[in-house]
């Protein structure tokens, strides 16, 4: 197999989660390294599907938000970018471009290192102890804030250098 050919990425077992994503060749900060796909549904749909919040803990890198109405749902028909796992302090970021959904790298990443995103969920309401279980980041990094929630805003702070 000549290095043309060789794959950017692939999938195997993480120590984060299930399985992972890693790099197989090197990676350059700011690559576009796969696009998220899947199925484009609807709210109405995503509903009917019935991934509740309990499901989304279980399905939760098979579903990609992309804002209040549709979710991309890689459940089935979805690209291997599923199974790139969160981190508190990642690696790639999630790219949005004309309706669609990229992963690119926020660093230069080594073969054999682990890919991740943070995935920054959107809960809404209050949190209760099962959601906050269900939402347990185990990423494993020293900025780990312990959840794969979305951090409350917080006020920029600006210091003068
Ligand atoms: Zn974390």
């Amino acid at each position: 197999m000549s290095l043309i050919n060789k794959p950017l990425i692939r999938v195997k077992k993480s120590i984060i989660q299930g399985r992972g994503v890693f790099a197989a060749r090197r990676i350059r900060k700011g690559q576009r390294v796969i696009e998220y796909t899947g199925e484009i549904i609807d709210q109405a749909e995503e509903d009917r599907r019935g991934y509740d919040d309990s499901a989304m803990s279980r399905h939760h890198t098979f579903l990609f938000k992309i804002d209040d109405e549709y979710t991309i749902d890689a459940t089935h028909r979805g690209s291997i970018a599923r199974y790139i796992n969160h981190s508190c302090d990642p690696n790639c970021e999630a790219v949005w471009e004309d309706s669609r959904i990229f992963i690119e790298a926020i660093r230069n990443i080594q073969p054999g290192v682990e890919l991740c995103y943070d995935y920054a969920f959107e809960h809404e309401g209050r949190l209760t102890e099962e959601d906050k279980a269900l939402y347990f980041c185990r990423c494993g990094s020293k900025k780990c804030r312990g959840t794969i929630l979305k951090p409350k805003r917080r006020r920029k702070k600006h210091r003068n250098k």
